[in-house]
């Protein structure tokens, strides 16, 4: 780190000497290093501890303007492949000679889950690689690659938007979450970004850790450390679909509108479902899964979710909906296990935040 920290330094030097003074310099992170109008590509490399290294791709867009530094983070979950893909759109779309500021883009934090097709978790240590931030210098892969980005990006981004979506075994409609400080101009700005974002869906994600040391989530801990942050979800159950794509991608540039790191309008959505409340439906048992509902469906209190049979047929559960809401995911396969997360129920709020 300290190697990449002197070149940071020599080329802000280099830059002054030898070229027009500007108050621009050049940026790197990890191994990639852009000057004004460059793209560059390279690698956060996470050093070996009591389990292997990994390196993490990353990309900065230096634009050719001055502004300020947006993070653009996916694949924390492997599997959830709409949301990588989106990054992949982005890094090609963003042109550093219309961009006004820095956006670093990272497709893919979780490589392991991506490469051995393994859902919600980084399959080096079982962890979950968005539920350990801050992380640890001398903790698991998970930790320290979390413990990296928390150093390297979100420490020097202004704004981050994390990306998700349904991973392989969850149906789901797209939706954002917006998650409010108390901190009146961070929550305007965050309220902006989600609102051009567009997703139609925005969950309000009160209650949420504010010790800096146990932030959790990577929003979250973008958010404690003073910059507006937001998560948006879309894709579902392994597939690419060219709708949940652009929803992904559009929101984005939208989004840099908005924060007027690019030119042009952005195109807010006007009148979201605000969501105040989310209640999961959890299975007791194994057992196999044959739904009623789907992504997207409206349902009220009471009302059937669906059957689970044993492994001979015979019914043995019949999950209803704890609340009235919108079903914001539903298990998209046979499979469940005692515990797994059968849907999530979205309740619409009484008044938009
Ligand atoms: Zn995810």
């Amino acid at each position: 780190m300290r190697a990449f920290r002197f070149i940071a330094v020599f080329s802000v030097l280099a830059s002054f000497y030898c070229c027009s003074i500007s108050a621009q310099s050049s940026f790197t992170i990890g191994t990639a290093t852009a000057a004004p109008g460059q793209k560059s590509t390279g690698y956060l490399e996470v050093p070996a501890g009591i389990d292997p290294a990994t390196n993490i791709p990353v990309v900065v867009i230096n634009g050719v303007k001055p502004g300020k530094t947006l993070a653009l983070i996916s694949g924390a979950h492997g599997t959830e492949y709409t949301s990588i893909i989106a990054i992949e759109k982005l890094i090609s779309a963003i042109d550093p000679a219309q961009l006004s500021g820095i956006v670093i883009l990272v497709p893919l934090v979780n490589i392991q889950s991506f490469e051995l097709k393994v859902p919600h978790v980084n399959p080096v240590d079982n962890k979950s690689m968005n539920r350990f931030y801050p992380g640890k210098a001398d903790g698991t892969q998970t930790e320290r690659a979390s413990f990296l980005i928390t150093k390297q990006i979100i420490d020097r981004c202004d704004y981050l938007i994390d990306y998700h979506g349904g991973d392989l075994d969850e149906s789901l409609r797209p939706y954002a979450y917006w998650g409010p400080t108390g901190r009146e101009e961070q929550d305007r700005l965050s309220k902006q970004m989600v609102l051009a974002f567009g997703l139609d869906h925005i969950i309000i994600w009160r209650e949420r850790p504010t010790d800096p040391a146990a932030t959790r989530y990577l929003d979250n801990t973008a958010s404690v450390r003073g910059k507006a942050s937001i998560v948006v979800e879309a894709g579902h159950a392994g597939i690419v679909d060219s709708d949940d794509l652009s929803l992904l991608v559009n929101g984005s540039l939208s989004t840099m509108r908005a924060l007027k790191m690019l030119p042009g309008d952005p195109h807010p959505i006007e009148n979201p479902v605000w969501i105040e409340k989310l209640e999961d439906v959890l299975s007791d048992g194994p057992g196999i899964w044959y739904p009623l509902v789907k992504r997207g469906t409206y349902v009220s209190a009471g009302m059937k979710l669906g059957t689970i049979t044993d492994y001979f047929g015979k019914t043995i559960a019949e999950p209803r909906a704890p609340v009235t809401g919108v079903i914001l995911h539903v298990n998209a396969v046979p499979s469940l296990k005692k515990g797994d997360n059968i849907a999530d129920i979205g309740v619409p709020a009484a008044h938009a935040p």
